[in-house]
């Protein structure tokens, strides 16, 4: 059976496991979180490919402790995306990571923190039964896996 929302389709190929097909022009990070609310997933995996043209990563910096965001303007191919899902607040939290190729071959990566689709999107998602929670680890000023 095949499901559409606004920004995917999507079809389920065992329990818990999902083929999505992200629609053109649209925001990665957005299009799960709104995949994860629709079917109230509190815990899983998510990897995927395909091309995208805006995406900003992040750094985050262990000596000062700072985020450094970069924006990329360009055609990308998305090489690698993996990520893992928990809650915080009751809401689906992603932690996503990604690789992405320029048109000289070079790869260019980190923390997604958005990525707009040009081209396609392909993704699976596992989801799992157990609630993950997040919570800020002082330390390291993570938001780490609570079990
Ligand atoms: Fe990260």
């Amino acid at each position: 059976m095949r499901k559409k929302h606004d920004m995917y389709q999507y079809k389920a190929v065992k329990p818990g496991v999902y083929i999505l097909s992200l629609d053109n022009h649209v925001e990665i990070s957005e299009a799960i979180a709104a995949f994860c609310s629709e079917k109230k997933i509190k815990s899983g995996t998510v990897s995927g490919l395909g091309a995208v043209n805006e995406a900003t990563f992040r750094y985050l910096d262990p000596q000062t402790m700072k985020y450094v965001d970069k924006t990329f303007l360009e055609q990308m191919e998305i090489t690698n995306l993996t990520g893992n899902i928990s809650s915080k607040d009751g809401k689906p939290y992603l932690h996503l990571h990604i690789t992405a190729s320029r048109s000289d071959y070079s790869c260019v990566g980190g923390h997604l923190l958005t990525a707009r689709i040009n081209g396609a999107c392909e993704l699976v998602l596992e989801a799992y039964e157990a609630e993950i929670g997040r919570r800020l680890d002082p330390e390291t000023g993570l938001n780490m896996y609570e079990f």
